[in-house]
């Protein structure tokens, strides 16, 4: 299918669709294509090559073969060249936003947001790769000494989202680059530019040839590949539960090291003694960024009973506000939906809430502008057994539960196998630790929607996921600690 939607940059080179394989910018093997559209349009964006088991084979044998230079570099030497990669990631952000907003739909403030929040990963490893300290310690044999290096675990592989093309990645790689680890990404089908121009900015910045690839293509060949070779130590993947416990499940053959971000299902609890306005703009935030399609966006409500009607009152006020439209418009704040299938299902969330006696408050359907928009949407009344409250929604939908006690607002958000985000708003001392304490999720917001930062650990409990990235817990995936004991030293 030829391109219909020309993406409109002031750097042209930094849109691609071939592979990033060893260095080079090539065709796959086959020459088999996806087409990339635009969900604001349904345009034709681009039309990528799609990665064949062969050409997955030759990436990972590359950077095979460049492991060894890169993790002999000094820590300095990397940072020098990762910082270069920051630098360029910020000096195009406007170009990465308006690509990222063309495939993925997001208005371009969030793009330019996230191109600005991915970049800070790779700068902040930059500055932590220099400070992979092992330890000594104390002996327990005359003549002996103990101590530990970290050390790169080999070649690395990233599997990640649609909802953060670029972030998602930027979370992966700076960290595996920081350590010394080459990293094979596979992004998402529906979203492959961002990571193909982040590929161009890397080559530019001076990453060595192999040390970082760009394979799109069929997610099973690429998963496959990846999960049995003996060359992989370590698989980072973002996405669903669903997959993520199939592709832990296939790295247990390679005994590989799993770091898994997977599905949430937020509980945001607004209690009595909470700031109203605050836990209004906290749900908005959390529950209608990104159109409702993030991770860690709030999906179930829970309003205390003496505050219901007032914080619901202040809640329209603000939905009505959203504007839904193309995000290449400067005016929106509501981007579109991935594609059908994502609509559908929040539809479905929305009839079955009503049909179990949930109370439509705001929107409910699609948006006047046709495509795949979806109405801004509040429905309150909503109970457990609701589809809304046990499946993660993925977009615009704000289910509202009417709660007594703190204990009982405690229960229901943890009712859940899933445990990623969860957020509370109160201004009680004692309320803030008690709950904190409490809810089981891996990123807890006290008083805020928005609580991701490179310096701070993210990831999930429970089926939510293993492992953390950014702050300096999020290296550990790719790096293996070694314990060397010395013995034979001869005490005068
Ligand atoms: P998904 O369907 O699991 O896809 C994620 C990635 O896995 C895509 O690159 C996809 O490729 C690939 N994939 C799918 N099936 C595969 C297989 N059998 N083997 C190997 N790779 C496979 O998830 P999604 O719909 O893109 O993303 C939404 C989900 O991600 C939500 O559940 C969300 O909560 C979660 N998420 C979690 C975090 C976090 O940090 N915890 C962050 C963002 C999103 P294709 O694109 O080619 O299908």
């Amino acid at each position: 299918m030829p391109v219909t939607e020309k993406i409109e940059l002031q750097d042209p080179t930094l849109l691609r669709d071939s592979l990033f394989i060893a260095g080079e910018w090539t065709p796959s093997s086959d020459d088999s294509r996806t087409v990339v559209t635009n969900p604001a349009t349904g345009q034709v964006i681009a039309e990528v090559s799609m990665a064949t088991a062969e050409d997955v084979q030759r990436a990972i044998n590359f950077a095979d073969s460049a492991f060894k230079s890169w993790a002999q570099m000094t820590a300095i030497a990397r940072a020098k060249i990762m910082r270069n990669w920051f630098q360029l990631t910020l000096d195009n952000v406007e170009d990465l936003a308006r690509i990222l907003t063309s495939e993925q739909g997001k208005p371009l403030a969030e793009a330019r947001a996230e191109i600005i929040y991915g970049a800070g990963f790779i700068e902040w490893y930059a500055e932590e790769g220099k400070r992979l300290y092992g330890e000594t310690i104390p002996t327990n044999v005359v003549g002996r000494r103990l101590l530990t290096i970290r050390q790169p675990i080999g070649v690395t592989a990233a599997i990640t989202p649609w909802n953060f093309p670029m972030a998602m990645i930027a979370r992966k790689a700076g960290p595996a680059l920081a350590a010394g680890c080459p990293m094979i990404i596979k992004p998402a089908t529906d979203t492959p530019l961002s990571a193909l121009a982040m590929a161009v900015l890397a080559e530019r910045a001076g990453v060595p040839k192999g040390i970082l690839s760009v394979i799109v293509g069929n997610p099973k060949i690429i998963g496959g590949k990846i999960t049995s070779s003996s060359v992989i130590r370590a698989l980072s993947f973002t996405g669903s539960t669903e997959v993520g416990k199939k592709l832990m499940a296939d790295c247990a053959g390679t005994v590989k090291k799993v770091a898994m971000e997977l599905g949430g299902n937020a509980p945001l609890i607004v209690f009595d003694d909470a700031d109203i306005e605050l836990a209004v703009n906290g749900v908005i935030a959390s529950k209608f960024r990104n159109s409702g399609q993030t991770c860690v966006c709030a999906n179930r409500i829970l309003v205390q009973s003496s505050i219901h009607n007032e914080f619901i009152e202040a809640l329209i006020n603000a939905v009505a506000q959203l504007k839904v439209g193309n995000g290449l418009n400067d005016d929106t704040s509501q981007g579109p939906l991935i594609n059908e299938m994502a609509i559908d299902k929040v539809h479905a969330h929305v009839e079955d809430a009503l049909s179990g006696g949930g109370k439509l408050i705001l929107g409910g359907k699609r948006a006047s502008i046709g495509g795949t928009f979806y109405e801004p949407t509040i429905i309150t009344n909503v109970n457990e057994d609701m589809l809304v409250s046990r499946e993660e929604t993925f977009g615009p939908l704000a289910g509202v539960i009417k709660f007594e006690t703190e204990e009982e607002a405690i229960r229901i958000a943890n009712a859940t196998p899933f445990g990623l985000a969860a957020y509370f708003f109160t201004s009680d001392l004692g309320r803030t630790w008690r709950v904190g304490e409490a809810l089981e999720a891996g990123v807890i917001g006290i008083n805020t929607g928005l609580i991701s930062y490179e310096g701070a650990p993210f990831g999930g409990i429970k089926e939510s996921g293993v492992g953390r990235e950014g702050s300096l817990h999020g290296i550990d995936e790719f790096l293996e600690i070694k314990y060397l004991c010395i013995d034979g030293l001869t005490e005068k």
